[in-house]
């Protein structure tokens, strides 16, 4: 809430109270689910606090709009019905002829998003190393509208200089989108570091608890909202309020969740290191990540995301994926269970293999969402696994 100062109150504070004050008519205390369709009008045209139409508003996406934006330090916040939902209304403002510059390790549906749909439209995308500044600048052209990253990418972990690229993009005059899904705002606040806009797949860490589907946008601009606000209610990608509810349940325990996640990640990062078979761990809290020290300046923690690649191939993260027992078999990532999954044969199979290599996606990479658990029964688990994806390679190929 804007009576919330993000210079006096402070974070933890704000992911309870900003946004939700009791109901002024009976108290209660938890934000009602505002279940209807319409609104009721004091004259014709004169719709009560602006409600009309649940498309357009609800109290209760409203709630948790104003959360959002005081926990990014935007002045706005905008819900979305996903993450896609909320970068397809930034892209519904482009014209053909218009230009993105785009992070070459995007998360997969935001590819298939510009490259199949947007590509139609006659939009034009040039993909680049974001962590590569220089790259950015000689990538943007007269026509481009859009410097749109991921930082932390997905899954190789790889930083992105959000400051250092806001300036080279702002000195033409273009904006900069930061995916912040994988970080969240209380890792890190891309708005402060220079970003126009910050996107959400809030069905991540913000929701936390793999229940909703839902995606935010938020700014400073008021131009720029108007114009986003438009498209929300024009083409209608708007979140139900149960959805919103979720998530509002979600951010009131971000920074304890994150403590957890950040702390379970760098003790099982530095594990995973001593064990035989593994080849390498991505994780930007260890010394040897690319951009450790940028993710320090940066990040106020690593996040709870991390890599491993199994010597030997795709077979050996198979094994290693199937048998957990604690850490469950499933793409997305961000909530309080801890998941596995094989970007080669899940999440980024859709990218041709050569590709995927070129980029340093290793066929034996692992990928883990390391949730809250104790970290003891996480590291057993993963012992365990690796025992028994070392087996198969010890097991003599059979006669064909
Ligand atoms: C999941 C995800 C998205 C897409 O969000 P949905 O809510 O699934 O539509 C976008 N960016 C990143 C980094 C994601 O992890």
């Amino acid at each position: 809430m804007s009576d919330l100062d993000p210079h006096v109150t402070r974070f933890e504070t704000r992911a309870i109270h900003a946004g939700q004050e009791p109901d002024p008519r009976n108290g209660a205390v938890m934000t009602p689910v505002y279940l209807t369709s319409t609104y009721k009008q004091d004259a014709p045209a004169v719709p009560r606090e602006g409600y009309e139409y649940s498309r357009t508003s609800n109290p209760t996406r409203t709630a948790l709009q104003e959360n959002l934006a005081s926990l990014e330090g935007g002045a706005w916040a905008l819900g979305f019905a996903s993450g896609l939902a909320a970068t397809n209304a930034l892209m519904d403002r482009l014209v053909p002829g218009d230009h993105v510059v785009a992070g070459n390790d995007l998360y997969g549906g935001t590819y298939r998003l510009f490259s199949k749909v947007f590509e139609r439209y006659g939009i034009k995308f040039t993909y680049v190393d974001t962590t590569n500044v220089a790259a950015v600048e000689r990538a943007i052209e007269p026509a481009t509208k859009y410097v749109y990253l991921e930082t932390p990418t997905n899954p190789l972990l790889r930083i992105s200089d959000i400051a250092a690229v806001a300036q080279v993009a702002h000195a033409r005059k273009k904006l900069v989108i930061v995916d912040n899904t994988f970080a969240t705002p209380y890792l890190q606040r891309p708005l402060e570091l220079g970003a126009d806009v910050v996107l959400h797949s809030l069905t991540k860490y913000l929701g936390g608890h793999s229940d909703v589907v839902a995606g935010a946008l938020i700014g400073n601009d008021a131009a720029l909202h108007k114009e986003l606000a438009f498209f929300q209610n024009a083409v209608g990608g708007t979140p139900g309020p149960f959805d919103m509810f979720l998530v509002m349940r979600g951010t009131k325990t971000l920074h304890v969740r994150m403590d957890r996640h950040c702390a379970n990640a760098m003790q099982l990062a530095r594990w995973l290191e001593t064990q035989p078979g593994v080849a390498r761990v991505i994780y930007p809290g260890l010394p040897h990540h690319p951009q450790h020290e940028l993710a320090k300046r940066q990040m106020k923690g690593f996040g709870g995301m991390l890599c491993f690649e199994l010597q030997g191939d795709v077979a050996a993260a198979n094994a290693f994926a199937s048998a957990t027992k604690i850490f469950t078999l499933a793409e997305s990532l961000g909530g309080v269970e801890s998941l596995v999954e094989v970007p080669a044969s899940m999440t980024h199979a859709s990218i041709p293999a050569e590709m995927r290599r070129a980029q340093g996606l290793a066929d034996g990479l692992v990928r883990l969402s390391v949730g809250i658990e104790h970290v003891d029964d996480l590291i057993a688990d993963c012992a365990q696994a690796l025992e028994s994806a070392r087996k198969p390679a010890r097991t003599p190929a059979k006669a064909r």
